[in-house]
């Protein structure tokens, strides 16, 4: 038996011990959680962590308990939409729903430890950094050169029972702020981002809440009654935090996956897909290779897709919360509309 550490028991973590052969492994999982949350947003479910999911075998259990996320805009501040995005079959899972769905699926031979660890465990084995943005994994073998930075902006979010208004569904990009709009199971799940003084840790949610209301007093009327209704209780508040390029997920016997190896901003809702993706390739790479070329393999395979969307989603945030080049953004984003409209009525004429 191989010995694998996995330190963080979130969705990386789960998800690689779910999928690591039990008859070839003896797997701890190092989480400080005592207990599974309570309380979570929605994460869209992209086509490539649909397909983790289904390696996990929990893909069926995740689409009942989702909605389907179907089509949203890109909208001006107003509401006006800008351009309209199918989501095809994106689902939003709410992450309380994906580490309940992942922790089940867990073999009972997994070993569980709740800890807060301060240093690589003793007789480690292969460890697994999946201890997210701030992992101490990441700082002990990488270096504290390797620290998790803060941007400038909070995201705020949160999920309120009314029913979602299909017809309000997307995201509302203004000067410096976003506001996002999408169906919550049993609701409406909502998140904006904005460039703020509060933090950088330790943010007081009802605060948070109290200054979004301010920034978006004269936004579109959905935001305004979304805000009106969102409630400490059900909501989140933090700044983000992103990590800096790695040359390698590897080092030793040290593997990264999820946001220890690239925490990315939010604006792709991409990252928690990513660390399925990581977690199922690592944990196949493992059951059917050594492990020194299992590691290399899953670098190759990992690192630079994925720091390819940690580029694009900030390249995002700029446009999203662009400031002195709003005016910019919102002609060119006119144009384009205007475009497509004449175009529309152009083909329709023609039939
Ligand atoms: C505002 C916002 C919106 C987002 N929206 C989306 C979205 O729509 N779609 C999407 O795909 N992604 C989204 N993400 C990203 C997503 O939340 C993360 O990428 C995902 O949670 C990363 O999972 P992880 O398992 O790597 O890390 P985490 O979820 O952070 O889990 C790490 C785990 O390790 C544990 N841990 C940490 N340190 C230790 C330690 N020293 N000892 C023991 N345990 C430890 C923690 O308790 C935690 O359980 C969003 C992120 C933000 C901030």
């Amino acid at each position: 038996m191989e010995t694998v550490s996995i330190v963080g028991g979130g969705i990386a973590g789960l998800a690689l011990a779910a999928c690591l052969e039990p008859d070839r492994f003896e797997v701890t999982v190092y989480e400080k959680r005592p207990e599974l949350p309570m309380v979570g947003t929605v994460l869209a479910m992209w086509p490539n962590a649909q397909r983790a999911l289904a390696r996990v075998g929990i893909l069926g259990q995740a689409r009942a308990v989702s909605p389907v996320l179907g089509s949203g805009s890109i909208r001006n501040a107003a509401g006006e939409p800008w351009a309209t995005v199918n989501g095809g079959e994106l689902f939003g899972m709410s992450r309380v729903d994906l580490l309940r769905l992942l922790d089940s699926a867990v073999p009972a031979a997994v070993r569980r430890v709740a800890v807060h660890l301060q240093a690589l465990p003793d007789d480690h084995g292969l460890v697994v950094g999946a201890d997210g943005v701030h992992s101490m994994v990441r700082r002990e073998v990488w270096g504290a050169g390797t620290n998790a930075r803060v941007q400038s902006c909070i995201a705020v979010r949160g999920t309120i029972p009314a029913p979602v208004n299909p017809e309000e569904v997307g995201e509302y990009w203004g000067r410096g702020d976003l506001f996002g709009i999408a169906a919550s199971p049993g609701g409406t799940n909502w998140y904006a981002s904005w460039r703020s003084d509060l933090g950088p840790t330790g943010i007081d949610v009802a605060q948070a809440l109290d200054q979004a209301r301010l920034r978006f007093a004269g936004h579109a009327p959905a935001i305004r009654q979304v805000l009106a209704a969102a409630v400490p209780e059900l909501s989140l508040a933090q700044r983000i935090w992103t990590t800096p390029p790695l040359r390698s997920y590897v080092r030793g016997t040290a593997v990264l996956v999820g946001d220890a190896a690239h925490a990315m901003t939010p604006n792709l809702g991409r990252g928690a897909c990513e660390s399925l993706v990581d977690a199922v390739t690592l944990a196949d790479l493992l059951n059917s290779l050594p492990q020194d070329k299992a590691l290399a393999a899953y670098n190759r395979q990992r690192r630079l897709r994925t720091r390819a969307l940690s580029l694009a989603s900030a390249a995002m945030m700029r446009v999203a919360l662009a400031e002195r080049a709003q005016p910019l953004r919102d002609g060119l984003l006119n144009l384009a509309r205007r475009r497509n409209e004449r175009a529309g009525v152009a083909s329709g004429a023609g039939r």
